[in-house]
């Protein structure tokens, strides 16, 4: 199973990159793909609930008679961190594994842009993805909980 998602890494393992040429990826992806919009409305949806969850800690301290135990204090914040960092993590990754695969493809990576696929050394004829049936040439942005969709998707 690959969870390399959860510490910001959408490549697919398959490709050995280094972590020095993953941050370049990372990089040129924030910085070509994904519009400065959808990262800050992307980053505001993932920091509301959180913040909510920090600012109730201290209140359920208090109802729970708790508010002076430092021990359970850190317990709280620890458990929101651990509770909310796949969720963080999976909300990027859904704005960001597409536009990394876009950003590989210009590194010269030949990777399916919907599923991540190594496209290398298929014949040139085919020219759909055999994993995701992923148009093969698709090259515009699509953010995937856009409601305006491009391109020829089955
Ligand atoms: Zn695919």
């Amino acid at each position: 199973m690959n969870l390399r998602w959860l510490l910001g890494n959408f490549t697919d393992p398959q490709y050995h990159i280094s972590r020095r040429e993953q941050f370049r990826l990372s990089n040129v992806a924030h910085s070509k793909y994904v519009p400065a919009s959808a990262f800050w409305a992307r980053t505001a949806v993932i920091a509301a609930p959180f913040l909510a969850a920090f600012a109730l800690i201290e209140p359920s301290l208090a109802w729970a008679g708790l508010q002076r135990n430092d021990v359970a204090r850190a317990a709280a914040h620890a458990a929101v961190v651990v509770l909310f960092w796949p969720w963080c993590a999976w909300m990027y990754r859904s704005l960001y594994a597409r536009p990394v695969r876009m950003a590989m493809r210009d590194a010269g990576y030949d990777v399916c842009l919907g599923c991540g696929y190594e496209l290398r050394g298929l014949d040139d004829t085919v020219d759909r993805c055999p994993e995701c049936g992923e148009s093969r040439g698709t090259v515009a942005f699509e953010i995937e909980d856009s409601p305006v969709k491009s391109g020829d998707r089955q």
